[in-house]
């Protein structure tokens, strides 16, 4: 695992050196391999280093046919469906598997990275040392939890957000959603073979129980059966999730006539004339934690691009702001967050899309796709 790709600085230098390496048709040919060219941009794209509209300017040979085009979309219907359905997004959407009962919790083993099975646990060490997974990775991981050890994907969806340096509540809890079959017409599955087409051989996971046809899986993860695994005594110890940051930033809140509220979901560098407070809702934080990969990779940009750090329940800002004649910000769907920047902002600007968002929720990314590009042609698209 060369080290440097699973490095994120949150700078801009670590934006560009991602961007200085984007190869559009090597994109379309490899990005299901886990050692192929994907961009690696998603820390950045989720914390608002940079929009998906600002990566098509960036990008000016990208057409609408290329797979990078189609994956970005793929980040903007799961927040059209969040735009639409709100928090519904982290219970089912659909009945799960009639008939199976799934644990609410991680069984040990899955959160120590030693349940015996290469794919697995070397996914989960992965995700621990560097907060990133390839999808492929995500999908393998993520079907394995639900189907085969029988654990309700939003424990799984929780403890995966908390360790992805780009944990998003609408890419992660659907994509876990869509895997378990409650956003999806059937559940997502994989074989020992399929590792073998897509991983590097020390992932490889002939005869072992994913040595089997889909039929085999595919009666397993409609049974209440959970497959036979032999752990291994080795794993590795999880790292600790908090529910705020490690170190608390001094806050110094001084009078100014404009405010910039910069919340952990817009950390692009931008100019502005008046004071910039990062803002971290503790409430949000402590129903869904992150690891102290996370909060360095947030606490530094924020500190790095505003003056002052805020850090405790955004209500106890509305008296400090009550007098200031501008305050702004950028919305934010993130529960919490949601609910109070409209209360403290006199200007709140929507997160910059590429897409439109369809006023009725669209309930597959084709019937998304098929709206949004349909329109692009009255909407100047000439690529
Ligand atoms: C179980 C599971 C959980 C996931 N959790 C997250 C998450 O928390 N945050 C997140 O950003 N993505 C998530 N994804 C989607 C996808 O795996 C990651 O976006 C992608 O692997 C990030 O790596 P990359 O930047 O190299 O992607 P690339 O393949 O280079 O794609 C470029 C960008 O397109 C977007 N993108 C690509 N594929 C998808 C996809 N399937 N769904 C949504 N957006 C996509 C991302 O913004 C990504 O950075 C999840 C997928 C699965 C199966």
């Amino acid at each position: 695992m060369p080290s440097n790709l699973y490095h994120f600085e949150p700078t801009n230098a670590g934006l560009e050196a991602r961007l200085s390496t984007i190869d559009i048709a090597a994109y379309t040919k490899t990005r299901n391999h886990l050692s192929g060219q994907v961009t690696r941009l998603s820390p950045y794209i989720t914390h608002g280093f940079i929009s998906i509209p600002e990566l098509f300017d960036r990008l000016p040979e990208l057409k609408l046919a290329d797979k990078l085009a189609f994956e970005f979309g793929w980040r903007e219907f799961f927040h059209h469906v969040w735009s639409r359905e709100g928090e519904r997004i982290l219970s089912d959407l659909r009945p799960p598997l009639p008939g199976v009962r799934y644990a609410n919790e991680l069984p040990e083993d899955i959160r120590e990275g030693r349940t015996g099975l290469a794919p697995i646990d070397r996914a989960i060490h992965q995700l621990y040392a560097t907060g990133y997974l390839h999808n492929h990775a995500r999908m393998w991981l993520a079907s394995y939890v639900i189907h085969l050890r029988k654990v309700h994907w939003r424990a799984g969806a929780d403890w995966m957000f908390a360790h992805l340096l780009d944990g998003d509540l609408a890419s992660n809890h659907l994509s876990w959603q869509w895997v378990a079959a409650t956003f999806s017409s059937k559940p997502y599955l994989f074989n020992a073979e399929n590792v073998a087409r897509y991983a590097p051989a020390d992932w490889h996971c002939a005869d072992s129980v994913l040595d089997t046809s889909y039929e085999q899986l595919d009666q397993i993860a409609r049974s209440d059966q959970t497959i036979t695994i032999s752990p291994s005594l080795l794993g590795m110890a999880e790292p600790e999730l908090l529910s705020k940051p490690p170190a608390q930033p001094a806050v110094k809140i001084a009078q100014a006539d404009r405010v910039r509220l910069v919340h952990p979901w817009m950390l692009a560098d931008q100019p502005f004339e008046g004071q910039r407070i990062g803002v971290i809702h503790l409430p949000f934080h402590a129903q869904f934690h992150w690891s102290a990969l996370r909060w360095r990779f947030v606490v530094k940009r924020l500190e790095a691009i505003t003056d002052t750090v805020f850090v405790g329940d955004l209500n106890e800002l509305k008296d400090m702001l009550s007098e200031t004649p501008s305050v702004e910000s950028i919305a934010t769907l993130n529960p919490g967050y949601d609910a109070l920047l409209p209360q403290l902002c006199t200007q709140l600007m929507d997160a910059p899309r590429q897409f439109a968002n369809p006023s009725k929720t669209c309930r597959s990314f084709s019937a998304f796709w098929s709206q949004c590009t349909e329109a692009y042609p009255q909407r100047g698209w000439h690529r």
